[in-house]
C-alpha cells in the first residue's frame, strides 16, 4: 500500500484475491504465460500446433448456436488473407457489446482444429491503440480475478507494479539457495531469475529463470517432506510384526480360494518387511480396479493378528464397508476370528455391545466408515489400519488414526486411482509405494467403444439384449451445467427417458444431492438385483462390486477426466461375462478430446491412462488430489512436465539431509532460514498426510 499508485484499497484487493501482502509476494506472483508480442500473424499462415498467436483484423457475424451444454456464441474474425471462427462458451450476451464490428482488433489466442476448420475459443481482443503503449517483445501475462479487474488491477497494471518494485528493492535480491546447490545445479542467481521471469531480456534468459524458480520450488518442497519424514522415523518408531502365525497360516492353507498372483505375493512380502523394521509403515498400495487388493489387505491384517494386534479397515462409504465386511467374513469362515462392522448407521444398542469388545480385544478386525475415527472407538492394541480408496479421506482424519494406539499403528492406504510417479513423490513424499500390476488370471478386459449420440437407438437395442440375458446396466451422467438444479434436471430427464425405453425393467437413480440413507437404499436395490438399470452421477465411482453388471454407459463422456472414466469403467468387468463400456458423445469434438477418448478405447491400463491424463489436463485435475486436502499451491513448477527437475531436486535434497539432517552447518544456514520461512507461511502439515 506504500507503493505509489497502490494505496489501501488496491492493497486490500491484492491481499484478498491473490494473497499478496508484501513486495516479495508480488515478485513471486509469476506470469502464467509469456507471449511474443513482436509478431502478428496473417490468418492464412495459421496451421496446426501453433501456440498463442496474434492476429489483426475485424469481427463479424455473431451467432448463438447449439443447445444445452453445447450452447455457444460464434463469430468470424477476418483479415485481408482469410477468416477464422471465434467461439465463446461464457458471456454470450456481453461479448457482442464488447467487440464491435468494423473496429480493428489485435486478437490473441490459440487456434485449434475443430472438425475441418480452425477456431479460437475465448480469444483476447484489444484495440490497437491500447495495445501499442510502448510494449514490444516477450511479455508476461498475469492471472487476475474479476474483482481485481474491477479495481483496475489487470495484467498490465500488475506489470507496472512489479516494475516499480524492482526499481525500489535492494539489488541484487538476496540469494535463497546456498553455494553448494547453486554450484551443483548451475542455476542463475535469484536476482536474475526474478527479473527475467517478469521481464525477460531474451528467450534464453527466460528459460533459465523458469528453470531456477521451478527447481527452487521443488527443492524446498522435497527438503521439507524429506526432513519431516526423517523426523517422524526417528521420533515415532513402529510396532514389530516378527512372526507369521496361526491365523495367517490357517487362512492361507485352508481358506485361500485361489493362488495369489505374483504381484499380490510381492506386495505381501513388502508389507512383511516394512512391519519388521521398528518404524511405522506408511505404504500406498496402488492396484487397478479388480487387481485383488482386498486379499492383500486381509493377509496383512492376519499378520497383525498373529503378532498380538488388532486390525481395522476403513472405507469411504457404508456400502463399501459392508461389502468388505461380508467378503472378509466369508473368507475367514470357520477360522474363529471375530470380525465386526461399525458404520454411521450401527444402532446405539449394537454400538454399546460392540465398543467394549473392541476395547477388550475380543473383536480382532473392525471394519467400518469414518465412524472408526471417532474418539469413542478405543482399541485394545491396534497394530494396522487399512484405508481403502484413500482420496476420500482428509489429512486431518488420517492424522486421527495415528492416535489410536500409544505409538501409531502401521498404515496401508489402498487406492485404485493410479497416481503418476511425479505426483506420488510430491504429494506423498516418502510414503512407500507398492503396485499390483497384474490382474488375476481369466479376466476378460472390458471392451470400450466411443459412440456418437446420433446412434443412441442402436445402442439401446444392443443393451436390451444384455438385459434380456439377465445382466445389469449403469448409465452415468456428468455434472454439466453450472447450476445444480440443471444437472438434476438432466439426470431426471435421462432417468424418465430410460424408463420409457425399457418399460419391462426396473430402473433406480442415485445422485449426490440425495440423503445418504436414500442413496444407500437405491444402490442396495441395484446390488441385490431388484433393479436392473442404475442411472447415476459419479457417486458410483468408488468401489461398488456388482459382478452381474456388464454394461457401463457414460453420457457426455468428453466431460470426464480420463482417470474418472477409468474408475467408472472399473464398475463393470467384475464377473465372468464379457463387459462393455460405452462412451457417448456428440459428433463435434476437439482433436484433444478425440485423442483422450481414443486412449480409453485403446487401453485398460490405469497407469497409462493416469500418465496421459496428467499430460493432457495437468495435475490439478487428477482425481483425488483436490479432495485429499492437499492444496496444490505450486507457483511455477508443473508436475506433468517437470518430473525430471523434481527427481533432481529430490536427490539433491536427500544428499544434503543425509549429511546434515537438521541443516545446522553454517553452509546450510540459508536453506534452513528459507525452509523455516516457508513452513511459517504455508503451515505445511504435510508429513501427517499418510
Ligand atoms: P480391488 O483391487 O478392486 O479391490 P478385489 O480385491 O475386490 O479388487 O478383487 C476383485 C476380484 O478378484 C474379487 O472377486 C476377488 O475374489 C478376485 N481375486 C482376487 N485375487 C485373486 C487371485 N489371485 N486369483 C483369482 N481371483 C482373485
Ligand atoms: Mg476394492
Amino acid at each position: 500500500m506504500y507503493l505509489p499508485g497502490i494505496g489501501p484499497k488496491k492493497a486490500e484487493v491484492l491481499r484478498k484475491e491473490i494473497n499478496v501482502v508484501s513486495w516479495e509476494d508480488m515478485l513471486y506472483y509469476f506470469p502464467y504465460k509469456h507471449i511474443d508480442r513482436s509478431k502478428i500473424f496473417k490468418i492464412r499462415e495459421i496451421n496446426g500446433n501453433m501456440p498463442f498467436i496474434q492476429l489483426k483484423g475485424k469481427v463479424r457475424g455473431y451467432e448463438i448456436v447449439g443447445e444445452g451444454s453445447g450452447r455457444r456464441l460464434t463469430a468470424t474474425f477476418y483479415d485481408d488473407t482469410g477468416s477464422i471462427e471465434l467461439v465463446w462458451f461464457r458471456m454470450l450476451k456481453q461479448i457482442p457489446e464488447l467487440y464491435k464490428p468494423n473496429v480493428e482488433y489485435i486478437l490473441f489466442g490459440k487456434p485449434t482444429l475443430f472438425g475441418h476448420r480452425f477456431s479460437i475459443a475465448h480469444p483476447e481482443l484489444e484495440t490497437e491503440d491500447k495495445f501499442y503503449e510502448g510494449e514490444v517483445g516477450v511479455q508476461g501475462q498475469y492471472n487476475t480475478t474479476e474483482r481485481m479487474k474491477n479495481a483496475f488491477l489487470h495484467s498490465r497494471a500488475l506489470q507496472k507494479i512489479i516494475t516499480r518494485i524492482l526499481e525500489n528493492v535492494q539489488s541484487p535480491l538476496p540469494e535463497t539457495l546456498n553455494q553448494e546447490v547453486i554450484a551443483k545445479t548451475h542455476v542463475v542467481s535469484l536476482d536474475e531469475a526474478i527479473r527475467n521471469i517478469h521481464f525477460p531480456k531474451s528467450a534464453d534468459l527466460l528459460r533459465k529463470a523458469e528453470y531456477r524458480l521451478k527447481f527452487e520450488e521443488l527443492f524446498y518442497l522435497q527438503l521439507h517432506i524429506l526432513q519431516a519424514t526423517k523426523y517422524r522415523e526417528r521420533r515415532l518408531g513402529g510396532w514389530l510384526f516378527t512372526q507369521v502365525g496361526e491365523s495367517f497360516n490357517n487362512f492361507y492353507h485352508r481358506n485361500l480360494p485361489f493362488e495369489l498372483t505374483n504381484a499380490q505375493k510381492r506386495v505381501v512380502r513388502e508389507i512383511r518387511q516394512d512391519t519388521n523394521t521398528g518404524k511405522q509403515m506408511n505404504r500406498l498400495l496402488q492396484g487397478d480396479v479388480g487387481s485383488g487388493k482386498t486379499l492383500v489387505a486381509l493377509l496383512s491384517l492376519l499378520l497383525a493378528l498373529d503378532n498380538g494386534f488388532q486390525g481395522a479397515i476403513m472405507a469411504p462409504t457404508e456400502i463399501l464397508a459392508t461389502q468388505h465386511y461380508e467378503t472378509i467374513s466369508q473368507l475367514l469362515a470357520g477360522l474363529d476370528i471375530e470380525v465386526a462392522l461399525l458404520t454411521g448407521s450401527t444402532r446405539k444398542k449394537q454400538r454399546e455391545t460392540l465398543l467394549p469388545k473392541v476395547l477388550n480385544g475380543e473383536i480382532r478386525i473392525l471394519i467400518g466408515t469414518h465412524a472408526l475415527i471417532e474418539d469413542t472407538v478405543e482399541f485394545k492394541n491396534l497394530g494396522l489400519i487399512i484405508v481403502d480408496e484413500q482420496h476420500r479421506f482428509g489429512v486431518a482424519q488420517r492424522a486421527k488414526l495415528w492416535k489410536k494406539n500409544t505409538i501409531p499403528p502401521h498404515v496401508l492406504v489402498m487406492t485404485a486411482t493410479p497416481i503418476p510417479r511425479t505426483l506420488a513423490m510430491t504429494v506423498y513424499g516418502d510414503l512407500d509405494v507398492s503396485v499390483i500390476d497384474e490382474l488375476p488370471p481369466g479376466r476378460k478386459p472390458v471392451k470400450t467403444f466411443h459412440v456418437y449420440s446420433e446412434k443412441r437407438k442402436n445402442l439401446y437395442e444392443s443393451v436390451r439384449k444384455q438385459l434380456q440375458a439377465g445382466r445389469q446396466v449403469y448409465i452415468v451422467y456428468p455434472l454439466i451445467e453450472e447450476s445444480e438444479t440443471m444437472d438434476l434436471k438432466n439426470l431426471t430427464e435421462g432417468f424418465e427417458n430410460i424408463r420409457e425405453i425399457y418399460p419391462e425393467y426396473h430402473v433406480c437413480m442415485v445422485h449426490g444431492k440425495m440423503k445418504s440413507a436414500d442413496k444407500e437404499a437405491e444402490m442396495q436395490k441395484f446390488v441385490s438385483g431388484e433393479t436392473q438399470i442404475m442411472v447415476a452421477t459419479t457417486v458410483i465411482e468408488v468401489g461398488v462390486n456388482v459382478p452381474n453388471a456388464t454394461v457401463m454407459i457414460i453420457e457426455n463422456a468428453e466431460r470426464f477426466g480420463l482417470s474418472q472414466l477409468h474408475q467408472l469403467r472399473g464398475r463393470v468387468g467384475r464377473g465372468a461375462d464379457q463387459s462393455l463400456c460405452i462412451l457417448l458423445t456428440r459428433y463435434e469434438l476437439s482433436e484433444n478430446t478425440r485423442r483422450r477418448l481414443a486412449i480409453m478405447t485403446e487401453t485398460n491400463d490405469g497407469f497409462v491412462i493416469a500418465e496421459e491424463d496428467l499430460k493432457l489436463r495437468g495435475p490439478g485435475d487428477i482425481d483425488g488430489t483436490q479432495q485429499s486436502g492437499i492444496a496444490f499451491d505450486l507457483k511455477i513448477a508443473n508436475l506433468s512436465h517437470d518430473g525430471q527437475i523434481l527427481s533432481f531436486a529430490r536427490d539433491l535434497a536427500r544428499d544434503i539431509l543425509d549429511d546434515d539432517p537438521m541443516l545446522e552447518k553454517p553452509s546450510n544456514t540459508v536453506l534452513k532460514q528459507q525452509l523455516d520461512k516457508m513452513n511459517r507461511q504455508r503451515q505445511m502439515g504435510w508429513f501427517m498426510i499418510s
